[in-house]
């Protein structure tokens, strides 16, 4: 995800976690291995970042609607130093429900 702003522009790695799909399950998000298909794997980049928030074909978050969600993974600079915060889980794989929905290709 980028985001306005030199500022925040510099603050963030580009891991390209946010721009994973999610799943909201059981009261939580989870970060799941699979990218947005509007997410450039080599630049790391989003391939369509100044219409993003108009498109049919992702739901995709501003920055701070991201932050507000607990889009964001924990390591993430824009959260990390928010007391109190809820990140989005990254241990997908051990959650046997959302692996079969995976394989599934039901991603909810
Ligand atoms: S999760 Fe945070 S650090 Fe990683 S690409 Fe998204 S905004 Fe940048
Ligand atoms: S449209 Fe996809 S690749 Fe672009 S910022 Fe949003 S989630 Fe990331």
């Amino acid at each position: 995800m980028r985001v306005d702003g030199a500022d925040h522009e510099a603050i963030c790695l580009r891991c390209g976690r946010c721009c994973r799909e999610k799943a909201w399950f059981e009261g939580e998000h989870y970060v799941l291995p699979v990218y947005c298909l509007h997410f450039d794997p080599v630049s790391r980049l989003c391939t369509c970042y100044d219409d993003r928030l108009h498109r049919s074909d992702v739901e995709c978050l501003e920055i701070s609607e991201a932050i507000n969600r607990q889009a964001l993974p924990a390591d993430c600079p824009y959260v990390k130093k928010i007391r109190g915060y809820k990140a989005a889980r990254e241990d997908w794989e051990g959650n046997s429900t959302l692996v079969s929905m995976l394989a599934r290709g039901e991603i909810p």
